[in-house]
């Protein structure tokens, strides 16, 4: 019994367990976030088969080495949560979406209506079906089903979360961060965060957070808030959303002003000292090149290597490779030069010197809120790192052009950077700034700076080209290219001849050329507005799209249920796979109940998201450890079936039987290459090679052996450098990384985006953009970094929406996942708007208050809470606690619904545009990525009237519990570990 104000523990853990102790321990991988930590899941014998006692941490995993957080901890109530989804729905005739009126119906009926459906779009216009996926972890196959359904309407979630953060990076130096790289916090000795909370790679980065900071290195961090990691911090330093890019551009100027750069890196690993053509004409802006084709293609931003240097040993012009690299050559990365044939031409370095001569720190001042002096002695603090505390490690190795360097070295200046800077409209200049910041530092693939992780680095620009040919799109045919890709040229956007969109997010068109996520944020707005067409039916994976993943949350709720002048939902079917009733099930036609995480098998493998580490490629899985809830069904495990039955070439065998029994068949089996599969581990036959090999039928068993882990430590010398260590990309390319083995030149100056500009500028007689374009691809498309404002800011009166909103993640929730986890909403069971207390006192606005936050889209009541770990200009909350009356189960009246709020109702997802054919709005998103600019929205705040009711607004009507959905709540609440269930 507990007694209050007791000293006894409400539960002795060292106590002998009231029912017979563990039955069994299996070990799988976490999913309560993305980081895919190993865990171990202790199960007892319960009435039903084994169920979950508890979970922790596994201590032989490479990524959290034992070390479990609040959330994956608490996976069990996960599991046993009352919004479970049991048996798929059908939405009952007559009523409305939204209503969450349904009838519970078998899986071979369910099926029957998929396939019925499906298999008439696909014979007819197969790009009438879209498939958009949220925060999954299956990309390389629900990628492939779009693909051999023959639609290019697909994307997952990365257009509306951090795509300028991976193409920003990825154009600049080949790889990015979380997944694909990050610091290299053993050997740094200043560590920069800038715009991160508490968010992707969590224990991983908390556990090297912890170390780097008891070995004696200073972290600082730069956000409008300090939570998370900040609050951890040395020190905060705050700025205002959406102007990091101009502090880059300062520090920049600082550190080429006080010639803090590593020359000698810049002059052979980067595109410092290659000459850029400065005349008028079609070759304005690009590399001059060497026009002897025996030197190869003029180079391109796929063929980026038979470019020119001026020698200032010789005086001479030298082709950049090998000449230019040879000893007793300096190439120069200053000055003005003149071709033999009277070109005009000049080091990309010098363009970018003279780039940044004007952002000085007090320009910058002005713009970030951070002081000049601050920004000058940041400079000297990160040069100092790099160079003063600059050491080297005795690792020989070998570069791309045969130089061999007897050491390796370091430069211990390590950065980390996410959502904060790439969900603005000017995120991905504000991300190459950065990736240039570092470079000029020497950090990249250096030890105590950036690394990557296998398979990166990537080509500059990565050899996936997107579909892009509309005569491709053909009745029960598949598209000869994946949906998603890097566009490397106007050729390569997927457009019309008339250069209107081919897909209905707008993605890679002219609108945002380089959208290599696609542009979920928009499918749903454009399927009503049937721009650039209409479509039938829309499936959802793990996307809230009715609530927390969508912008203008109120008016996407309303198109989901648009009808047009035949009473024909302007979607005429949505079809929504959750293991949970979200808000998004309510306006479903046909809902799918998936599984947990605990309940099926997953792959986190290189064609997809491995977990590779700096020293080696690394992949995982997941393995069922207690059988699916109720008629709960993997949905790999759907698109297979679907797969097989809408007779798929690469599911089906040429007699049209099914290729593979289900999904872990699948994943042992398909080969997109000879060797290639989606796992690396134990593959041939017996299980005795690995990254390449034939298939092996016992591969699942060798995994769930060896902690669902498979992890491959290359040697030192090919641990670092690897843009240019031949050892590795030799390596790389025999594993099928890469396509080619040939260096990769970091791209300080990108000619990929002057060939945008050229196009828009009309001075090439390619593809160019509609008349109503031109200007924002001429401006944006710069091939130099530059800070500008966000967009939104040029539709706003900042004068009478004078704040910044933005939102964090919490550290007990991922996104929505998690509202109806019985332990972790005591933790957050509604959320505040954080406000400066100087903020909160000027609109006259107590600690505790409630208030108004409106921006010209929308308005939104909430509690204040004043803090002074935010910037005064910012206001910021929680993203995803408020919740719908009744969604995932709460009991109507929950405080999540009442008192809790979403910032998305002020968002809107599309800016005003003078577009073609009397189009009026553009999408409000990154003009160059298409990434959603969910932090650019502008804000005012003031108090309630104390006559209002004390209750968050907007509500909506309360949503019913789905027929079969778990509902148990009073019981979950009380399990213990170890205790007689109540
Ligand atoms: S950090 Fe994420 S993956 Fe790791 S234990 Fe926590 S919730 Fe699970």
């Amino acid at each position: 019994m507990f007694k209050f104000l007791s000293s006894e523990p409400i539960h002795n853990p060292t106590a002998p367990p009231a029912v017979p102790a563990t039955s069994e321990v299996k070990c799988t991988t976490c999913y309560m976030c993305a980081c895919r930590c190993g865990i171990r899941v202790h199960l007892r014998e319960g009435n039903n088969g084994p169920e979950v006692r508890y979970i922790d941490g596994n201590p032989e995993h490479p990524l959290n080495k034992g070390v479990i957080c609040a959330k994956g901890a608490s996976g069990i109530m996960k599991q046993v949560s009352p919004a479970r989804l049991t048996q798929p729905l059908l939405r009952k005739s007559g009523s409305e979406r939204g209503a969450g009126e349904f009838e519970a119906i078998s899986w071979d009926r369910a099926y029957d209506i998929l396939t019925q459906r499906l298999a008439k779009i696909r014979a007819t216009d197969p790009k009438k079906f879209a498939l958009f996926t949220g925060r999954d972890q299956m990309q390389a196959l629900t990628g492939l089903f779009a693909r051999q359904f023959g639609t290019p309407n697909y994307a997952a979630h990365g257009g509306f979360c951090s795509v300028n953060m991976a193409a920003g990076m990825i154009y600049t130096i080949g790889g990015s961060f979380w997944e694909f790289g990050g610091p290299d916090l053993d050997r740094a000795k200043l560590f920069v965060m800038i715009g991160t909370a508490e968010d992707h790679h969590s224990n991983p980065m908390k556990i090297a957070i912890s170390k780097f900071k008891r070995d004696g290195g200073r972290f600082i961090s730069i956000n409008p808030v300090r939570t998370g990691y900040s609050a951890i911090a040395d020190e905060w330093i705050p700025i205002r959303p959406g102007t990091d890019g101009a502090l880059f551009m300062a520090l920049l100027h600082e550190l080429i002003r006080t010639d803090r750069i590593d020359h000698a890196f810049l002059k052979r690993f980067t595109n410092a000292p290659q000459l850029v053509v400065l005349d008028e004409g079609e070759r304005e802006g690009l590399f001059a090149f060497d026009p002897n084709p025996e030197k190869g293609p003029p180079g391109d931003g796929r063929h980026p290597h038979n470019k020119l240097v001026w020698d200032t040993t010789c005086g001479k012009v030298l082709n950049a490779y090998p000449q230019g690299i040879a000893d007793g050559c300096d190439p120069a990365i200053e000055g003005f030069y003149t071709l033999a044939d009277g070109t005009r031409v000049a080091p990309s370095f010098q363009l970018l010197r003279d780039r940044v001569a004007s952002c000085t720190p007090e320009w910058a001042a002005k713009i970030t809120g951070i002081s000049a002096d601050r920004i000058r002695t940041l400079a000297v603090e990160m040069g100092h790192a790099a160079f003063e505390q600059a050491f080297t490690l005795p690792i020989p190795w070998t570069d791309a052009w045969g130089k061999q360097h007897p050491t390796t070295q370091a430069r211990p200046v390590a950065f980390h950077a996410m959502r904060g800077l790439a969900a603005h409209s000017n995120g991905f200049q504000t991300v190459r700034a950065l990736a240039i910041l570092m470079s000029v530092l020497g950090t990249i693939d250096a030890p105590g700076g950036f690394r990557h992780k296998a398979p990166y680095p990537r080509h500059i620009v990565p050899n996936y080209r997107a579909f892009n040919d509309p005569g491709m799109i053909q009745p029960n045919t598949p598209l000869n290219a994946a949906p998603l890709g890097f566009p490397a040229h106007p050729d390569e956007l997927a457009i019309h001849p008339d250069g209107s969109p081919i897909r209905i997010d707008h993605a890679f068109s002219w609108e945002h050329p380089l959208s290599a996520h696609g542009m979920m944020h928009n499918v749903i707005t454009n399927a009503v507005k049937g721009d650039p067409y209409r479509i039938d039916t829309l499936m959802m994976f793990m996307a809230n799209m009715a609530w927390n993943s969508t912008m203008n949350t109120s008016a996407v709720r309303e198109m989901l249920n648009r009808k047009d002048i035949d009473g024909e939902c302007m979607i005429p079917f949505i079809v929504v796979c959750d293991a949970f009733q979200s808000e998004t099930v309510a306006f479903a036609d046909l809902v799918l109940p998936d599984t947990t995480y605990l309940e099926r098998h997953d792959v986190m493998g290189m064609l997809d998201r491995p977990i590779s580490e700096f020293d080696g490629p690394v992949d995982s899985v997941r393995i069922p450890v207690v059988k699916p809830l109720g008629e709960c069904k993997p949905f790999q495990e759907v698109l297979i079936e679907l797969a097989g039955r809408l007779k798929f070439p690469a599911f089906t065998t040429p007699d049209g039987a099914r290729k593979y029994t289900g999904y872990p068949d699948f994943i042992v089996n398909f080969q997109p290459a000879p060797g290639v599969g989606f796992l690396m581990g134990w593959r041939g036959k017996d299980g005795e090679s690995h990254l390449k090999g034939e298939p092996n039928p016992k591969q699942w068993e060798m995994y769930e052996k060896n902690n669902c882990v498979f992890q491959l430590h290359m040697p030192e010398t090919m641990h670092y450098m690897r843009n240019w260590n031949r050892e590795y990309l030799d390596f790389a390319k025999d594993k099928s990384w890469r396509q080619r083995n040939d260096p990769i030149q970091l791209a300080l100056y990108s000619d990929t985006l002057q060939f945008f500009r050229l196009a828009a500028q009309g001075k090439t007689s390619g593809r160019q953009p509609p008349d109503e374009l031109r200007e924002r691809i001429a401006t944006y498309f710069d091939p130099l970094p530059f800070w500008y404002a966000p967009l939104e800011e040029a539709a706003t009166d900042l004068k009478a929406y004078p704040l910044n909103a933005i939102t964090q993640r919490p550290m007990a929730m991922y996104h929505s996942w998690d509202s109806q986890n019985a332990w972790l909403r005591q933790i957050h069971s509604h959320n505040y708007l954080h406000v400066n207390p100087k903020t909160a006192q000027a609109a006259g606005i107590l600690d505790g208050g409630w208030c108004w936050v409106e921006s010209q889209w929308g308005k939104v009541r909430c509690m204040i809470r004043t803090s002074e770990a935010v910037e005064p200009g910012t206001v910021w909350t929680w993203n995803a606690i408020g919740k719908a009356d009744g969604a995932w189960q709460l009991a109507p009246g929950a405080d999540e619904a009442r008192k809790g709020f979403l910032l998305n109702h002020l968002i809107s997802e599309e800016l005003p545009f003078k577009g073609a054919k009397g189009a009026t709005t553009i999408s409000n998103s990154d003009p160059i990525t298409g990434q959603a600019g969910w932090y650019d929205v502008r804000v005012r705040i003031r108090p309630a009237a104390p006559e209002e009711p004390h209750e968050s607004f907007p509500q909506f009507a309360s949503m019913p519990a789905a027929p079969g959905v778990l509902g148990k709540a009073a019981q979950v609440i009380t399990y213990f570990a170890g205790r007689k269930k109540s």
